[in-house]
C-alpha cells in the first residue's frame, strides 16, 4: 500500500472542536445556543441511527437540539405545518428533515416549504442555485466535508482535473460546482458514461458517488491521484465504499477509508452549516 489514509475521523474532530469554540462564543454574545431542529417522519431504523448522532453531535458542540420524531402515517399538511412552526421558531437556525420521507409523503414539497435560510443541509433549490451561482448560501454537507479534505491534503486546487463519478442532488452536482468553483476542471460521470476508465486515467482528483460496493478499481486511478469515497453499501464483509480500496491504495496519493472517511465529516459540516446560520440570522460576523 502507498496511498496516505486520508483520516476523516481525526479532521471531523477538529472541526467540531472548532465549531464548539465558536458556538461558545454566539451563545455569550448573544444569550441563546445555536439551534438545530431534526424531524424524523416513520421507524426507519438507519434514520434513526443518523438523527440520534446528529442530536449527540449538536448538544456536544454546545448547540441546542430539538428533535421531533412523528409516526409514518403523518399527513402531508401536518410536516409542512411543522416545518411552518419550525422556520417562525426564533430558537431555531437550522432545520433538517431526515431523508427518506414514508411513501405517500412528498419530500421535495417539505424541502421546499424550509426557510432557506435554515436550510443547512443545503436541498432547498434557492441554496442549489446559490451555490450554482456563486453567491453565499449553504452547501450540502457530505460534499462539503469532501472538498474541506481535498483541501487540507493538496492546498489550492486549481488546474487538477477531477472526476466526479455520480450526479445527485445531494451528493454528485453539488460536489461539482464546488470543484469548479475551486477552479478544477470537472468531468461528472453517471451510468450512462461510456468508458469511465478513460476519463479516470486523467483525473487527479476522484470523488466516488455512486452507491455500489467497490466499484471503482484501483487500475482505473491514475497515480498519485486524490480518493474521496463518498460510498456507503452494506456487504456480508461490513460497510464498503464505492472504491475497491485495496487495490486503488496501491496506486493512489492518499485515499478515505470507509467507515471514517467522509461520513464523519457530514456531522460536523452539518455543526458548522448550523453555526453559520445562527450568526446569519443574528447578523453577528462569524471568526474564520
Ligand atoms: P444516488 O443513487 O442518488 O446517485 C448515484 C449516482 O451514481 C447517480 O448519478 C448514478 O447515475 C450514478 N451511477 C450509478 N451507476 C453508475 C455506473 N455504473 N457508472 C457511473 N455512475 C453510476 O446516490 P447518492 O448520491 O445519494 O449517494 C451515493 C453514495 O454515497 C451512496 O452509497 C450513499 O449511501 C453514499 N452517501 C454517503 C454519505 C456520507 O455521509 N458519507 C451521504 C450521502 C450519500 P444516474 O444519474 O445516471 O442514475
Amino acid at each position: 500500500m502507498s496511498a496516505e489514509i486520508i483520516d476523516g475521523k481525526a479532521a471531523a474532530a477538529t472541526l467540531r472542536a472548532r465549531v464548539g469554540e465558536l458556538a461558545a462564543g454566539f451563545a455569550a454574545d448573544t444569550g441563546r445556543k445555536p439551534g438545530l431542529a431534526v424531524v424524523l417522519v416513520g421507524e426507519d431504523a438507519a434514520s434513526a441511527v443518523y438523527v440520534r448522532s446528529k442530536g449527540k453531535a449538536t448538544v456536544a458542540a454546545g448547540m441546542a437540539s430539538f428533535e421531533h420524531r412523528l409516526p409514518a402515517d403523518t399527513a402531508q399538511e401536518d410536516l409542512l405545518a411543522l416545518v411552518d412552526r419550525l422556520n417562525a421558531d426564533d430558537a431555531v437556525d437550522g432545520i433538517l428533515v431526515q431523508l427518506p420521507l414514508p411513501e405517500g409523503l412528498d419530500a421535495d414539497a417539505v424541502l421546499q416549504r424550509i426557510d432557506p435560510d435554515k436550510d443547512v443541509d443545503g436541498f432547498h433549490p434557492v441554496n442549489a442555485g446559490r451555490l450554482a451561482t456563486g453567491l453565499n448560501g449553504f452547501v450540502p454537507c457530505t460534499p462539503l466535508g469532501c472538498l474541506m479534505l481535498l483541501k487540507e491534503r493538496l492546498g489550492d486546487l486549481s488546474g487538477l482535473n477531477a472526476v466526479v463519478i455520480g450526479r445527485s442532488n445531494i451528493v454528485g452536482k453539488p460536489m461539482a460546482a464546488l470543484l469548479t468553483q475551486a477552479s478544477c476542471t470537472v468531468t461528472v460521470a453517471h451510468s450512462r458514461t461510456r468508458n469511465l476508465a478513460h476519463h479516470l486515467a486523467g483525473a487527479d482528483i476522484v470523488v466516488a458517488a455512486v452507491g455500489r460496493a467497490n466499484f471503482v478499481s484501483g487500475d482505473w486511478i491514475k497515480p498519485g491521484a486524490c480518493v474521496i469515497d463518498v460510498g456507503i453499501n452494506r456487504t456480508d464483509d461490513g460497510l464498503v465504499g464505492d472504491v475497491d480500496f485495496a487495490s486503488a491504495a496501491s496506486v493512489a496519493g492518499a485515499i478515505t477509508p470507509v467507515p471514517g472517511g467522509v461520513g464523519p465529516m457530514t456531522i460536523a459540516c452539518l455543526l458548522r452549516n448550523t453555526l453559520v446560520a445562527a450568526h446569519r440570522r443574528a447578523g453577528v460576523a462569524l471568526a474564520a
